[in-house]
């Protein structure tokens, strides 16, 4: 294990009817308030108008940036920023799913910053220490962003999607009522699932030695998720697997079971890759790279691909090698993936092999790729053909 320090103060609220905390909560952080949203489906669902009521039972100032889009935009991020600059806010009520919550925390970083906010996200500057506050209702389980300090952000003027962590832009607090999913729809949902399974595998396939403990964390995870997924894609407003599916997302990224280990994160890389260059959803996105990603990771150190194997697709290890269990071990995550929905192929999204230049560059952005297994150029690039 790696020395550490862990430090995330973030407080949950989780349960049925949690949106009522809001006007408990929010005071404290003042009541001149962003409410960030995205494309419409918390009107849909009801939820904007509930949100609305709390802001005024708190006679708080509000001002509204709704349209975030999945992946969200710089753009986006810059506008978030001037409204709270000219209005003088100091909260930032994020509601919605990760894309809401990841523009929220660079708006936040951005405020006290002088420079372009995008150094931030590149990392070519720190974020400020004295970021704007953020809370979070959280409408989608998946990137665990309700709960830590990453931020995912596309330049399309460059395409690039680029991300940073800072302690600084945590949110406060976040409200998880599972009812609030029960809307998404089977795709999203399908691709939440992945995210969630990807987000452990990152910090599983780590390069750091002697982590059981956290390693046996994750496998609980993924093992939750492989239970509840399925039941949970043929009866979306159940609220029992909403609940666990949730909390899965939540604790697979909030850093429990990255404490003391240097994480892998190339799948990350690469899809981000491909969808600053095509826009698709990034669970998506995830379903089909990462299998391609693990049959790299399989030909250079197939034993922990092969300790998966047995320890979450119950793979039976008599008589057999690391290299044939782990081969088996992608085959279950592949055929577990597909039962459930996911997309297999680049192609089904409509990309094909005219970018593949211009994403393995994008991939290839960050100083290294991959810590378990170092990926070279030749390796994204192959990961990215195989996976047209
Ligand atoms: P998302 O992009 O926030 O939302 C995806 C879609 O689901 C949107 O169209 C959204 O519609 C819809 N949706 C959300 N909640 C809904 C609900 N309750 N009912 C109906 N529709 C709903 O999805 P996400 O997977 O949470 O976030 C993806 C982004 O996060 C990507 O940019 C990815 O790179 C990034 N990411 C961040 C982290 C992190 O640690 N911060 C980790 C992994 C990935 P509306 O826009 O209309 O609400
Ligand atoms: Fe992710």
């Amino acid at each position: 294990m790696q020395d550490f320090s862990f430090h995330n103060p973030t407080k949950l609220l989780f349960g049925k009817g949690q949106v009522s905390s809001l006007k408990k909560e929010i005071p404290a952080y003042g009541k001149r308030v962003l409410l960030l949203y995205g494309g419409g489906s918390i009107k849909k669902s009801g939820l904007y108008d509930k949100v609305i009521g709390e802001l005024k039972e708190i006679d708080a100032n509000v001002v509204e940036l709704g349209g975030v889009e999945p992946n969200p935009r710089l753009t986006t991020v810059n506008k978030g920023i001037t409204l709270i600059r000219d209005n003088r806010l100091d909260f930032i009520l994020a509601v919605g799913g990760g894309s809401v919550i990841d523009a929220a925390k660079a708006i936040a970083a951005g405020v006290p910053y002088d420079g372009d906010v995008w150094d931030i996200v590149t990392g070519k500057a720190k974020a400020p220490s004295n970021a704007v506050p953020i809370g979070t209702v959280i409408t989608i389980a998946g990137t665990g962003s309700e709960m830590n300090g990453n931020s995912v952000i596309t330049n399309w003027d460059t395409n690039t999607k680029a991300f940073f962590n800072s302690n600084h832009v945590l949110p406060r607090f976040s409200i998880l009522d599972p009812a609030l999913t029960a809307t998404v729809p089977r795709d999203q949902t399908v691709y939440g699932s992945v995210d969630i399974m990807s987000h452990v595998f990152e910090q599983y396939f780590h390069a750091s030695g002697n982590a059981p403990l956290q390693e046996r964390i994750g496998e609980a995870i993924l093992r939750t998720v492989i239970e509840t997924a399925p039941k949970l894609v043929n009866d979306l407003r159940n609220y029992d697997y909403r609940e666990v599916m949730l909390l899965n997302g939540t604790l697979a990224l909030n850093g429990l079971t990255g404490m003391g280990v240097n994480p892998d994160w190339a799948t990350h890389l690469i899809e981000h890759a491909v969808s600053a260059v095509h826009d698709i959803p990034h669970g998506g996105g995830i379903a089909i790279i990462a299998p391609h990603w693990m049959e790299r990771v399989a030909a250079v150190r197939p034993e922990k691909v092969a300790q998966l194997g047995v320890r979450v697709f119950d793979l039976d290890p008599t008589g057999k090698t690391d290299a044939q269990l782990a081969a088996e071990a992608i085959r279950s995550l592949r055929e577990f993936w597909a039962s459930i929905g996911a997309p297999t192929k680049l192609s089904d999204y409509g990309v094909d092999d005219k970018a593949i230049e211009l994403m393995t560059d994008r991939a290839m952005l960050a100083d290294r790729i991959g810590n378990y297994v170092p990926l070279t150029r030749e390796d994204v690039r192959t990961i990215l053909r195989n996976s047209l």
